[in-house]
């Protein structure tokens, strides 16, 4: 028996009239005829957020030289097109209201209350709220107090633990330190989205010294899913570059999603989507997640969007599983409404 929900996302998928089926929840924000995103993977920053113009699947990790300690992760070239800019002092938030808007994209956004708070204030009703344990940003070792946590989820409306950032720090996720916030989302019933594998060019030798590689690897969940069976847990990045590891995982694991997010516009656009058709080939197609890892660049969410819909190894229904219907599942939408 379909949900609502389903029954709508179904709906939307295959371009058919909603009928009688009343949505309960995002669907009924499609009051025009694109058809529903989410984005699983959204930071909520401010125009406070350094950098600059990117160049989005342009990455090429150059050697750097241990005299000048000079890198480049891709972003920052001068002449590529399309060349994504940050938005005017002031209009970040104000571009990306409009961008989900015509979108008609829900996000999942992560961060602090306060962060969040105006996220929701900016765009209404297209905001899942989601905040973690980490404080001092990433690579911060700062723990939020689990009292704390469990407010932030029980009396305050968020919905999503994340990011969880420990390989930042070097951490393995199964690292028993940080076992009882994992203990409370399985307690709770709140997915963890935890960040798994990407770094960027110099990550750990330049940019983060505790940052390490190896704490991406997809296979370190395992002990904290035997530890916490119930624990519903979304890979951010899909644990890239380590394909094997991911797959080995998600076989084993049918309660674990991923998300592209991140990897979809900072790796070379062949490798992107290399990546994607395996998850999808190998038979996971019901698990994959859209997301950007938005950061500071309006345009990066309907850049990002265009690389599923242009995916040609990737069927009709499979671009909307990956853009609204699998994570609509994961997150649950046809229970009470996020706000
Ligand atoms: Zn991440």
């Amino acid at each position: 028996m379909l949900s609502c929900i389903e029954q709508s996302v179904r709906s939307i998928a295959y371009g058919l009239a909603f009928g009688l089926c009343i949505a309960p929840s995002f669907a009924q924000n499609t009051s025009t005829a694109v058809a529903p995103v989410i984005d699983v993977h959204v930071h909520a920053m401010d125009e406070s957020f350094p950098g600059g113009p990117m160049c989005p699947n342009e990455a090429r990790f150059l050697a750097s030289d241990p005299a000048t300690k000079e890198a480049t992760n891709g972003w920052n070239q001068e002449e590529c097109t399309p060349k994504l800019s940050p938005a005017a002092k002031g209009e970040y938030l104000k571009s990306m209201a409009a961008e989900m808007e015509r979108l008609n994209v829900t996000a999942v956004v992560f961060g602090d209350e306060k962060s969040v708070q105006k996220w929701k204030d900016a765009m209404p009703g297209r905001v899942i709220p989601g905040t973690s344990f980490t404080s001092g940003g990433m690579g911060g070792n700062g723990r939020v107090p689990l009292d704390e946590l469990r407010d932030d989820f029980t009396k305050k409306g968020f919905k999503v633990m994340g990011e969880i950032g420990l390989q930042y720090e070097g951490l393995s996720p199964s690292d028993m330190s940080v076992d009882q916030y994992f203990a409370l989302a399985e307690q709770l019933d709140v997915p963890v989205a935890i960040h798994m594998g990407t770094g960027g060019s110099g990550r750990a030798n330049i940019a983060m010294p505790k940052f390490r590689g190896s704490a991406g690897n997809p296979l370190l969940l395992e002990e904290l899913l035997a530890r916490h069976p119930k624990l519903r847990v979304q890979v951010m990045h899909a644990g890239y570059p380590m394909i094997d590891n991911m797959l080995t995982l998600l076989q084993a694991s049918s309660h674990v999603y991923v998300d592209v997010a991140g990897l979809i516009w900072s790796y070379p656009i062949k490798e992107v989507n290399h990546y994607i058709q395996r998850l999808v080939e190998a038979g996971f197609e019901d698990r994959v997640m859209f997301g950007t890892d938005q950061l500071q660049w309006p345009k990066l969410m309907s850049y990002s969007i265009s690389i599923i819909q242009n995916a040609e190894y990737l069927t009709p229904e499979q671009k909307r599983d990956i853009l609204y219907n699998n994570a609509a599942r994961f997150l649950r939408l046809d229970a009470p409404k996020a706000r």
